[in-house]
């Protein structure tokens, strides 16, 4: 039996997600760099991205992009979070290129840089409305002076992140900004902005609605790649695989039990104050995983259970259908959130599948 619980990584349908929208997005002339930070640093999954066409592999710990130096692979690699102060030194050493949003850190950056005869290439955040990382507008073409002065710093572009805090969906407004302030660095300073990186898997509608791309090159794709879908309303995108990675769980009770509980109720475990209404007596089954393996929440079961309640290592599943007995496997799709937090569990098996379409 294989172990459990665990993921089952289909590399066949990874690779067929990665090329496909590598090739629908050199149709708008933008190239991608595959995000690596929900597969933690697995050179399996790195490694065909690159064989899918993708040419720079980005993340967010610099840990995971030691692991894939160490993996041998041969790519550009970038740190798409700003570095910590505490980090500078095996910043330089390993990344390429890191994303900045603070002049103290890049000044940090050129000296770990200069003691290392490393040139460092730096990319600089630009806040455009989802108040996460980036400079203001107003400061960036100061910052970029700044920075221009540093040795052994290379001024390699600018991006934007939008969505991931706030929500806020990439437009043809916030992207024609974006443009804009690449034609005042370029026009300020006298030289070519080499990229221009608008964005995550958020910005799919926008690049692939015909809507025009401006100056941006390039694009940021974890989820899009991992899980098939785009992630303003979380529909799976055309012809792309949603269960290229899917989450396995063993059945170790199932019972016919009343739905509603008996005695007083307080808090779970969790802290929650459950509901308890009477629905008569259902089947229920528990699996051995639980909050310390994943995010119950974001298990996607199919159309005839339902996940009804976690604990650390139980994990509660209704059936309408045929009853699930002890030692049988039930397997789900995932969000984002939940394959997150399995990838980085050491009680979840990774089981990688590299037999299909490689
Ligand atoms: C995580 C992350 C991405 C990738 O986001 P997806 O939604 O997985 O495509 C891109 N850029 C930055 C800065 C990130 O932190």
């Amino acid at each position: 039996m294989m172990a459990a619980p665990r993921l089952n990584i289909d590399l066949g349908k990874l690779h067929h997600n990665a090329s496909c929208l590598v090739e629908r997005l050199a149709c708008r002339g933008i190239s991608v760099t595959g995000v690596t930070k929900a597969a933690l640093g697995s050179a399996e999954i790195a490694a065909t991205m690159l064989r899918a066409g993708i040419g720079s592999l980005g993340d967010s710990r610099i840990e995971n992009i030691e692991a894939m130096r160490n993996g041998q692979l041969v790519a550009t690699m970038v740190l798409i979070r700003s570095p910590m102060l505490s980090q500078v030194d095996r910043v330089v050493r390993q990344v390429d290129v890191s994303f900045n949003t603070e002049l103290e850190v890049i000044r940090k950056l050129s000296s770990a840089a200069q003691e290392a005869d490393r040139v460092h290439g730096v990319v600089l955040m630009i806040e455009l409305g989802d108040l996460r990382e980036g400079i203001m507008p107003d400061d960036l073409l100061g910052t970029v002076r700044e920075m221009l002065s540093l040795p052994n710093i290379r001024f390699k572009g600018v991006g934007t992140n939008l969505a991931c805090r706030s929500g806020v969906c990439p437009d043809e407004k916030n992207m024609a900004l974006l443009s804009e302030l690449v034609t005042a660095i370029e026009t300020t300073f006298g030289l070519t902005v080499e990229i221009v990186s608008g964005g995550n898997s958020a910005n799919l509608q926008w690049a692939l609605s015909g809507a025009k791309t401006g100056r941006v090159n390039d694009l940021r794709l974890g989820e899009a790649i991992l899980l098939g879908r785009e992630t303003l309303y979380r529909q799976p995108i055309d012809g792309l695989h949603t269960d290229a990675i899917t989450l396995t769980a063993e059945v170790i009770e199932a019972k016919i039990k009343p739905s509603k509980p008996t005695g007083l109720i307080a808090q779970t475990a969790f802290g929650e104050m459950p509901a308890a209404i009477d629905r008569g007596p259902v089947r229920q089954s528990i699996l051995a995983i639980g909050q310390q393996d994943t995010d119950p929440c974001g298990l996607l079961p199919t159309a005839r259970t339902r996940v009804m309640g976690a604990s650390s290592d139980h994990l509660i599943l209704e059936t309408d259908g045929e009853h699930q007995s002890v030692g049988k496997e039930v397997t789900f799709q995932m969000n984002y959130s939940a394959l997150v937090r399995s990838m980085t569990s050491p009680f979840v098996a990774k089981v990688i599948n590299a037999s299909s379409g490689l």
